[in-house]
């Protein structure tokens, strides 16, 4: 069978019909237009119906609809999304009439525990992981005895603001001092390149590390390090088999892994050292199959 699937970012939409093998039989993506929460859901709305109509296929003939979006939900209600500069509303309100089906067939999860979700029904798997996001921001999911951790507010696995640095911290976007997203992110790479002379972005940083550029590399071990204290923490919080990283920094997991691993070992106890930490195989894919796999086979 085929499900539904929205993958709603703050800067992107991806939407998409997905196979139960995980296969997206038909893809639509467009960079967000209006934030407003009426002109987005339409336009998601909108663009998924395209991918019904190239799939061949009919609403009421998919399983349902899943949506991720970037902010905490209890599958129905989002509770804000800083992202997209939204406040607490109805999702479900929102879609459900615009798809024209019944709300026990419309689904949505947060963004990074989709993402998580794909990597248990779809990816690497594990039944004790964390998935990391290392973008724009930090963001966290936690998958415990294989099932995803939403936790008591559906805020669990926010580990992008995990505290890693108290003799130098940095101010994160939470409003904290030192987290993980303030020293260790995209911007944050970027950031202390331009305090070392260099004026590239996390991803310029680090092709000058690929070129021998020491004070480069230097960067990449910074960031690698913290990258390293926060997962020793979750491991010896919840003993995980599996740390999957995404987002785009994550594409030079080769450049930050010596010094997170070195940090990594230095801090978490023995008997939760074996922990593999790779990066995601399902790459930007992975939050639109999430949203699919809310409806289990997908
Ligand atoms: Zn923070």
């Amino acid at each position: 069978m085929l499900t539904g699937a929205i993958d709603g970012g703050g800067t992107k939409i991806l939407t998409g019909v997905v196979a139960d093998d995980g296969t997206v039989v038909a893809r639509r993506e467009e960079l967000v237009v209006s934030r407003a929460i009426p002109d987005y859901f339409a336009r998601c709305a909108a663009m998924l119906k395209a991918c019904v109509a190239e799939a061949g296929t009919t609403l009421e003939a998919l399983r349902g609809v899943g949506m991720s979006v970037p902010g905490m939900t209890d599958g129905r209600q989002v509770f804000g999304s800083p992202s997209a500069g939204w406040g607490a509303f109805s999702a479900l309100e929102q879609l459900q009439p615009l798809l024209g089906l019944p709300a026990e067939r419309i689904r949505f999860e947060n963004d990074i525990n989709a993402c998580a979700l794909a990597e248990l029904r779809l990816g690497g798997g594990g039944d004790d992981f964390v998935w990391l996001t290392v973008s724009t921001g930090n963001g966290g999911a936690v998958v415990a005895n294989g099932l995803l951790v939403r936790g008591h507010r559906f805020c669990a696995g926010e580990l992008g603001h995990l505290k890693v640095e108290f003799d130098h911290p940095y101010r994160c976007g939470c409003g904290a001092m030192g987290c993980l997203e303030a020293h260790a992110s995209g911007p944050a790479i970027a950031r202390m390149a331009h305090e070392a002379g260099l004026s590239v972005d996390a991803a310029g940083c680090a092709a000058l590390v690929r070129e021998g550029n020491v004070t480069a590399r230097r960067i990449y071990d910074r960031a690698g390090l913290y990258l390293g204290r926060a997962l020793a923490q979750v491991a010896n919080a919840l003993n995980i088999e599996k740390a999957y990283l995404g987002g785009g920094v994550s594409r030079s997991i080769d450049l930050l892994m010596p010094a997170l691993r070195t940090e990594f070992d230095r801090l978490v106890l023995p008997q939760c050292r074996d922990v593999t930490i790779e990066r995601t195989r399902l790459g930007c894919d992975a939050s639109l199959l999430g949203a699919a796999s809310l409806f289990g086979n997908a």
